[in-house]
């Protein structure tokens, strides 16, 4: 088996519906087939389901050397009444063609890409999980025209397919409340790159998170250059306090979660009071110290996730009384409980998969 293939599982779709699924750690599990469609002289190839196998990439394929790759990550969930559906597919579809505009790779139609994933999520329906668990899908798309003297032109040919993996419960474990270090330095990524999902950007986050995990026995980093927050890695972040709801303001400089979003119109559904607007770390700082304050990690993979506390030049703050909120848990359940059709679908959110 090639080297990059090593951890990952791959696995038969073959069981029957009422089988239990096997879930390996998050995303190391993958159903055994996927869908592809190449660009080639100005146009996309018809899509294909095939085995999932290595590619056949050229050494010199631009994705490998000038960066051209882009994802996206969604979820499909099995609801209690058997049927699978795919959580806004939709606003899926649009951030992975705003990333291939960003990386000037060819954008896909958005057709296309709908039909990909139901496609893949219809093949492998065996393989979604009974809640919490779900199929995590991951539409890719990548340079492959084989020229290394292309550092200046965007590639010629590109490789778009959708991977997916059956996954637990992200929070088997309870949901430990994660520790966060604020670094008021630093970017995540460019500010050009900040709200698509370049492949680049987790490269460039990297290290500063490393060296977090590393010397500060963080989780995460939170990037708030010129002391204005931004994000962590890999999710947005919202500031609870009893009804009331604090998020930084949308900006191109990070990602524009599709968790966010849904998070923050449940929240409103439900009461809540919104206010999105720049957040520095001063402001931070002084919610964590409310006795009732919660912080809150939002994105597909852990839904809203619970802080516990935040370093901040060398002091650790705890956040509330330092264990996951009972708001960050409340809307969590409002968010899970949406997408398993356990509360009314009122925005058109879900896309049931047929049978
Ligand atoms: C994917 C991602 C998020 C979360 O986005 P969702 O649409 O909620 O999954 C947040 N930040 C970054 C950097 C991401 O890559």
């Amino acid at each position: 088996m090639d080297h990059f293939c090593q951890n990952l599982q791959v696995m038969s779709n073959s069981e029957d519906s009422t089988a239990e699924v096997a879930t390996g750690p998050f995303g190391s599990a993958l159903v055994e087939q996927m869908v592809s469609a190449s660009w080639r002289n100005g146009a996309w190839s018809k899509p294909i389901v095939g085995p999932v196998e290595p590619l056949r990439l050229h050494p010199a394929a631009h994705a490998l050397h000038y960066g051209s790759a882009c994802f996206e990550g969604l979820k499909a969930h099995r609801g209690d009444d058997g049927i699978v559906r795919v959580f806004r597919l939709d606003q899926h579809v649009r951030r992975l063609q705003d990333s291939a505009r960003a990386l000037v790779l060819p954008v896909p139609d958005a057709e296309m890409l709908t039909e990909m994933v139901v496609r893949l999520v219809r093949s492998s329906l065996a393989s979604v999980p009974a809640a919490p668990g779900s199929l995590y899908v991951r539409p890719t798309l990548i340079g492959t025209e084989a020229n290394i003297g292309a550092a200046t032109r965007p590639s010629s040919e590109a490789l778009l397919y959708v991977l997916a993996s059956p996954v637990g419960d992200y929070f088997t474990g309870g949901g430990r409340p994660l520790m966060l270090a604020v670094n008021s330095e630093l970017p995540r990524t460019t500010p050009q790159f900040g709200k698509v999902k370049a492949g680049a950007n987790y490269a460039m986050a990297l290290r500063t998170t490393i060296d977090a995990n590393v010397d500060l026995g963080v989780d995460q980093v939170l990037f708030a250059p010129n002391g204005l927050i931004t994000e962590t890695g890999a999710s947005n972040v919202l500031l609870l306090d009893g009804r009331s709801i604090l998020t930084p303001a949308l900006e191109s400089t990070f990602l524009h979660g599709v968790t966010r979003d849904s998070i923050l119109a449940l929240a409103s559904d439900l009461g809540y009071r919104i206010e999105e607007r720049p957040v520095s770390v001063d402001d931070l700082v002084d919610w964590v110290g409310r006795p009732t304050a919660e912080v809150a990690l939002s994105g597909t993979a852990a839904v809203l996730a619970g802080v516990g506390s935040i370093s901040y030049r060398g002091q650790r703050h705890q956040v509330g009384d330092g264990l996951v909120g009972e708001r960050t848990t409340e809307l969590r359940r409002a968010l899970t409980d949406t997408l398993i059709g356990r509360r009314p679908d009122l925005r058109g959110w879900l896309t049931a998969v047929p049978q």
